[in-house]
């Protein structure tokens, strides 16, 4: 930005300076917005939400820069609006899928950083699941109709798995969509179409429904209507669909649905498994410290028991090599698997509470995220902070 001083209008350089310094810091989000006279700049970067700067620009102008860097009209419309940004940068083009909210206060802007590594799809058994776990996934993936819902909060690899999970799939013998927000790279054998809104993507899951595809990835289910449209797939006309959700495990999930107002004996009956994610940081093996924590609870403490075992893990300690972070750039895959049996079919018809849908899937052998997460966390390949920071409580 200083090359060419006097050229470049201020929020030009501004948002370049925001760009650049997000790719640099290795940020997942960018948040733009008006604060008291400043326009600030915060980044995402892991779980930490971050001030990257403040300062006082003319926000109409900012977000005028941004709309148009998206491709988007200068006037913003009175609801939220989508766009691409295409930066260059250090001989590479990088991808921001920009999101424009209306606010009291003037516009603000999220942008989200469509990464490289995204647009390598992973095989299945490269993810870190557990073998019953996969074999799960797998043989659902087989099955030629039903829902197949993935769900966690964003950036818990929810897109990984389910492209992951349409490359297992034969996309010579079975014709494979996706609907996404941003269709990022290639997924080969696979038609991809992207849905800026809801309207969009209802209206596109309705064609779909009556065209002759196999499987659909539904990316973010959100709303009753498209719930219910991707039930209908599963269900009446015989598709396979797999979709994510932003929730924060299985049973979570199924109350989420039924508080939509979504008819239970639908949700029972349209849903095959319900996968709920997360990753985790992984320690940095170079410094890690051993710790054992008394009085930890463990999933296998009994209640009323006076000593529960000592914890044995590592805590995070910092060194050059992960740059005094204690952790290395790596993230561990943790992740429940709940498939519905008949029995849980019929407590789900049957409105049953969480805790009886919890019981009922562990009876069932579930590994719970929580006690999935507390494993890693022995072996010393996470901490414990991270467990409790990221997994639901038992
Ligand atoms: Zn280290």
């Amino acid at each position: 930005m200083d090359h060419n001083p006097g050229k470049e209008a201020p929020e030009v350089a501004f948002l370049e300076s925001a760009l650049r310094g997000a790719i640099s810091q290795d940020a997942s989000h960018i948040h733009i917005e008006p604060v008291d006279d400043d326009v600030a700049v915060r980044f995402r970067v892991g779980r930490e939400y971050r001030e990257f700067a403040s300062e006082p620009q003319d926000i109409l102008a900012v977000m005028t820069r941004l709309r148009t860097l998206a491709g988007l009209g200068v006037v913003p419309p009175l609801g939220p609006e989508w766009g691409v940004i295409e930066f260059e940068n250090g001989g590479k083009t990088h991808r921001f899928a920009t999101q424009m909210l209306p606010s009291v206060t003037g516009e603000k802007a999220i942008l989200q950083v469509l990464r490289e590594t995204h647009m390598d799809p992973r095989r299945l058994d490269e993810l870190g699941m557990l073998d019953n776990q996969l074999a799960t996934l797998k043989s659902t993936l087989k099955r030629r109709s039903g829902l197949i819902v993935l769900c966690g909060p964003a950036g818990s690899g929810l897109d990984t798995t389910a492209y992951a999970s349409l490359l297992l799939i034969d996309r010579g013998a079975r014709s494979v969509a996706t609907i996404e927000r941003v269709a990022q790279g290639q997924v080969p054998g696979v038609h991809r179409m992207e849905a800026g809104d809801v309207d969009e993507k209802n209206a596109m899951l309705r064609a779909l429904m009556r065209t002759d595809t196999d499987v659909v990835y539904v990316q973010d289910l959100t709303g009753v209507e498209t719930t219910t449209l991707a039930l209908s797939a599963a269900i009446e006309h015989q598709k396979l669909v797999i979709a994510s959700l932003h929730s924060s495990n299985a049973v979570a999930a199924v109350t989420h649905f039924v508080n939509l107002g979504i008819e239970p004996w639908l949700v029972g009956s349209g849903i095959a498994l319900i996968q709920a994610q997360r990753l985790l940081r992984c320690l940095c093996a170079e410094c890690r410290e051993h710790a054992v924590i008394l009085g930890t609870p463990t999933p296998d403490d009994q209640p009323g028991r006076n000593t529960p075992e000592p914890f044995a893990s590592h805590r995070a300690v910092g060194c050059d090599a992960c740059h005094g972070l204690g952790y290395t750039d790596e993230r561990v895959l943790v992740c429940e698997s709940m498939p519905f049996s008949d029995h849980l079919q019929q407590l789900v018809t049957e409105r049953a509470s969480e805790s009886e849908l919890q019981a009922e899937a562990v009876q069932e052998c579930m590994t719970t995220l929580r006690s999935m997460a507390l494993g890693l966390a022995r072996k010393g390949v996470t901490t414990l902070n991270e467990v409790y920071l990221h997994t639901p409580p038992e």
